[in-house]
């Protein structure tokens, strides 16, 4: 026996019920049953029509190449992975394929790990797509069940295991709670009756499989991505640095702590002797997007946040403090989504990432290495 799902074999995860065996390994995406092998997809008939979308700024070459080699791509049958660095537009370069996709009669799913960013991708694919019905689904809430075009959560795809899109587009790959989960994965694949394009700020080589790889390494202003600057330093003596470093910026900063105990701490030490009006963030505190706003407002100086605030969120002129960087929890891909929050606007193009640290880890040597090296690639 094997679940048709997760291809669980294990005896002890498969559980009777009514003379039927159903698998407990997947059961959090719904209830699926052994002898279920129909993967047989319920066909949605689209009629072929002209669709137009409306963005109210022009792509940027780079943009433009990527957009139309995914075109191409989906036209021979062939899956995508774009790398594309943080702050450089990935969203929008979709949207040419998804018009292609949409005109011939297919069906398309755009899915992405949060709920949060699905309502607000969902707002951002309405105003560029007028004339389309659009779906959307997230935990606790379902619309246009049916719909042509499909905005969702990865956790939500069960749903449509049965029917399936032609086109899947999915976001953020490399982060929670999609990358390393087998079953979300899996649930992918079996939605996916034609082509995919995986998205994502942060490849590394054992990610590619069969997709061609397409790369965006220029933000769509044009600048370098910023490169952090690390300052060794032992860990009792970061809080003096931290602050010595806050006074000589003069700026917005969020500095990144890699615990939740640690945002109340690190808050106190930068109240204490300095003026500077600060607050936390983290899934344990409250009004986190009234603090956000109050950062962006320039209401606040400084913010102190786990890696909550490390992908999604864009605030101009703001500068970035990693602490504790020689932690565990900050991997290469969390470090480069940190950084990745400087210098996204046209406006401040540029700014300062700076990395305290007791020691060079190896995910801070290969963070510089892999932004250098975008920086200086020509594709
Ligand atoms: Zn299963």
């Amino acid at each position: 026996m094997e679940c048709p799902r997760c291809h669980n074999r294990n005896v002890k995860r498969l559980y009777p019920l009514n003379g039927k065996y159903y698998c407990r390994q997947c059961i959090m995406f719904h209830r699926v049953w052994i002898e279920d092998t129909n993967t047989q997809h319920k066909q949605h008939h689209y009629p072929q029509k002209k669709i137009d979308y409306f963005l109210d700024f022009e792509l940027s070459s780079a943009q433009k190449t990527i957009s139309r080699q995914l075109v191409e791509n989906y036209q021979h049958h062939r899956h995508s992975l774009v790398l594309a660095v943080c702050g450089s537009g990935k969203t929008e370069i979709v949207f040419e394929l998804i018009q292609y996709a949409l005109q011939k009669g297919d069906r398309v799913c755009f899915c992405i790990p949060r709920k949060e960013l699905v309502k607000e991708l969902y707002q951002r694919i309405q105003e560029a797509f007028l004339q389309v019905d659009i779906g959307v689904v997230y935990g606790g809430y379902m619309k246009n069940i049916e719909a042509q075009l499909m905005i969702c959560t990865m956790h939500q795809l069960y749903r449509f295991e049965q029917s399936g899109f032609d086109l899947m587009i999915a976001d953020e790959v490399d982060a929670f709670p999609f990358y390393g989960n087998e079953v979300l994965q899996e649930l992918f694949m079996r939605c996916c009756n034609g082509q995919y394009v995986k998205l994502s700020a942060t490849f590394v080589r054992e990610d590619i499989k069969d997709e061609e790889l397409l790369i965006m390494n220029r933000r769509y202003h044009g600048y370098d991505l910023p490169v952090p600057q690390m300052i060794l330093c032992p860990r009792c003596l970061q809080h003096f640095v931290l602050k010595w470093l806050l006074f000589r910026l003069k700026k917005k900063a969020i500095v990144f702590v890699p615990l939740i105990e640690d945002v109340d701490r690190v808050v106190k030490q930068i109240q204490s002797h300095t003026s500077f009006k600060v607050k936390g963030v983290s899934s344990q505190h409250s009004h986190n997007q009234e603090t956000l706003k109050e950062l962006k407002d320039g209401q606040l100086d400084v913010i102190v946040s786990t890696s909550l605030l490390e992908r999604g969120i864009t605030i101009e002129d703001v500068q970035v403090i990693i602490y504790h960087g020689e932690h565990a929890l900050f991997d290469r891909r969390t470090l480069i989504q940190m950084a990745g929050r400087v210098g996204r606007k046209i406006s401040h193009p540029q700014g300062h990432v700076y990395i305290l640290s007791s020691e060079h880890t190896s995910s801070i040597r290969q963070c510089i290495h892999t932004l250098k090296k975008l920086n200086k690639m020509n594709v």
